[in-house]
């Protein structure tokens, strides 16, 4: 969006918000909450750089998990899993949720609360809803909103946290509460922020609800050969662990898939370069939390630690020089400009760009790893 047509949707905010009153209202918000919530109620423009500026999108794979799973957050991560025990003790019962895929949503989400964000989900959603490129979506998310404050379940002072209106320690969207949060320390208010039994069971619900097998772990590191047909290695290609060990696949800790009958997608994030991972099930469900996939390794990856796991084994290409915004955004134009279908291109690297990439290296002799190096921006611009 050009800063032209931002200052010209801010112009026309509260027109915006006033043709939501209706949609409001059949969900039984009352006049007077609308009102209170809504009548001082100013767009926050600063928002409008972040929305193009997610981590899990725009860093590498590697610096991303740097940041995330460090030794630090680790030793917080099983500092906490030891002082809430008890209710992590009665979630696990209840819900079937690994602890530790808890406690690694709290940190990577928001360092154990202590970076829950300081932005008025109200006026953040409301911003959305009304200026960009997601505004449906954030119209919902606006609408919850409201909705908590009806009901009473999080204090408005309360209601704070991410840019995009993401609130409490792990991190809830208002529309993820509503179909989610859970009252587990039965006070009568589901308390996704201050109350500790209830952030943990809600994150629970959410995972279980979203499909969450119990007992059963994220994925594994698999060593994949360089003679791989790298155009197997994607989301729509799942095969039982059993068949990915018949086409060369084998983990990299030597050890034998313990269940090789369950279904698996191929990962590889850098590459053929760096290191592959096949993944089950709950990596998706955790996907589903928040669908960037180095979000969801990152997740993945801290729970194992915080259960003692070590590092993954192999080396990622840190040698690889990492895309600007701009050069991620033109290396999607070349692309569409070339035929290949990238979506909208917008600097974030997601599958539909990934899968583009596949497309032109497989037609120009490369291996289709699908990796967005800084030598495939190169070869489009010499076309
Ligand atoms: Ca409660």
């Amino acid at each position: 969006m050009t800063a032209d047509a931002i200052r010209t949707a801010a112009a026309h905010f509260h027109t915006c918000i006033d043709r939501m009153w209706p949609a409001a209202a059949r969900r039984g918000i009352s006049k007077s909450v609308f009102h209170n919530a809504t009548a001082s109620l100013t767009p926050d423009l600063r928002i409008m750089d972040l929305l193009d500026n997610q981590p899990e999108f725009t860093k590498s794979f590697w610096d991303y998990l740097d940041i995330l799973v460090t030794n630090e957050r680790i030793e917080q991560g099983r500092a906490l899993l030891e002082k809430y025990r008890s209710a992590f003790d009665s979630v696990e019962r209840a819900y079937g949720v690994d602890r530790h895929i808890i406690a690694a949503i709290w940190g990577v989400e928001t360092n154990y609360g202590t970076l829950i964000g300081e932005r008025s989900v109200l006026r953040s959603t409301a911003t959305l809803a009304c200026i960009g490129r997601r505004q449906d979506y954030f119209r919902e998310e606006f609408l919850s909103t409201l909705e908590i404050l009806q009901h009473g379940d999080v204090r408005p002072d309360r209601l704070v946290g991410s840019w995009a209106g993401a609130f409490g320690p792990t991190q809830f969207m208002p529309t993820a509460f509503k179909k989610y949060a859970v009252d587990f320390d039965r006070d009568g208010h589901r308390d996704v922020v201050d109350s500790v039994p209830d952030v943990v069971a809600s994150t629970a619900n959410n995972l279980k609800k979203d499909g969450w097998a119990t007992g059963n772990t994220w994925g594994y590191e698999v060593v994949v050969p360089a003679t791989f047909n790298f155009l197997l290695a994607d989301h729509s290609r799942p095969m039982s662990l059993r068949d990915w060990e018949r086409q060369g696949i084998r983990r990299a800790n030597g050890q034998p898939f313990p269940r090789p009958d369950e279904q698996a997608f191929l990962l590889v994030p850098a590459g053929v370069q760096g290191p592959g991972f096949l993944m089950l099930n709950n990596f998706s469900v955790i996907m589903k939390y928040n669908p960037a996939e180095a979000y969801a390794l990152a997740i993945g990856h801290l729970a194992d630690r915080l259960r003692g796991g070590g590092p993954f084994l192999q080396d990622w290409p840190r040698y690889e020089r990492v895309l600007s915004r701009t050069e991620r955004l033109e290396l999607q134009q070349l692309l569409a400009r070339h035929g290949y279908d990238v979506g909208e291109p917008d600097g974030l690297l997601g599958l539909k760009t990934r899968s583009a990439i596949r497309d032109f290296q497989a037609k120009n002799g490369r291996i289709p790893d699908g990796f967005a190096s800084a030598g495939i921006l190169d070869q489009l611009r010499a076309r």
